[in-house]
């Protein structure tokens, strides 16, 4: 069976005492509840991995990256590799993210080396995709979707395709308040099953984590999770709230 799956992206925001602060905040909560997700994730910066992955300790949370090169080591100023990101105690990471995608130009070729990279380093991927407003529209949003995942992650053999955790998140919908409704991303998690399927077989499709992402909040956490092909959320905005991020967490 596939895990339920509640995955926090912090994106640029949480200093140090800050990221201490909200994780007390998450394990006081999910302590204190009775069900909750199989697996709950919370991604920093770089700076806050350290400090995270002591915090979460005696916890069900577990710590994620929001980024590697796609080069093990080299004269790349700035940037930190998987071998760093694993040595800091995370195993972890997202990948593709939206944002990475327009502001830093990540490409499905170069996002398929970050994911080959993560994975001989022992990192455990949370791939991101999904398509803009304009390719819904015109009704290209299949086609796009099918094309990022074969860019991006069919390469791998079906081992490898079993450290992966796939996130679709439609652009339209991420920090704009807008969340796909149920059905749509029900309609899209069937979609990326069958590819799966199609590439990988039945049994591999079956036991792949699709999380949906874009606009989750606690009140409609719920209903998304229940559609049979949402194995759970990624969530930005609300994930910065212990309370919010707790509830989206309980909404199973
Ligand atoms: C995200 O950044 O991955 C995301 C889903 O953000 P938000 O929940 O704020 O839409």
């Amino acid at each position: 069976m596939r895990n339920n799956i509640v995955a926090g992206n912090w994106k640029m925001h949480k200093d140090l005492k800050e990221t201490k602060e909200l994780i007390e905040g998450i394990k006081k909560g999910l302590n204190n509840s009775e069900k909750g997700t199989s697996r709950v994730i919370v991604a920093t910066s770089f700076v806050s991995l350290t400090t995270a992955v002591d915090a979460i300790k005696e916890s069900i949370i577990e710590v994620a990256a929001q980024n590697i090169h796609q080069e093990n080591a080299g004269a790349f100023t700035g940037e930190v590799a998987a071998s760093m990101v694993k040595s800091s105690g995370v195993g972890v990471v997202i990948l593709g993210h939206s944002e990475r995608r327009t502001y830093f130009g990540e490409s499905n070729a170069l996002l398929s080396k970050k994911v080959k990279q993560a994975l001989a380093n022992d990192l455990e991927v949370i791939f991101c995709f999904g398509e803009l407003l304009e390719h819904r529209k015109e009704n290209k949003h299949f086609s796009i979707v099918e094309e990022q995942l074969k860019e991006g992650l069919f390469n791998l053999s079906a081992q490898d395709f079993g450290n992966i955790v796939l996130a679709y998140e439609p652009v339209w919908a991420i920090g704009t308040g807008e969340t796909a409704t149920p059905e749509q991303a029900q309609e899209m998690h069937a979609f990326i099953r069958n590819v799966l399927a199609k590439k990988y077989g039945e049994e591999v499709a079956n036991t792949i984590s699709i999380l949906y992402g874009g606009s989750v909040k606690p009140n409609n956490a719920k209903e998304i999770f229940s559609k049979p092909d949402v194995d759970g959320g990624l969530i930005g905005g609300a994930s910065l709230q212990a309370e919010d991020f707790v509830a989206i967490a309980n909404s199973f």
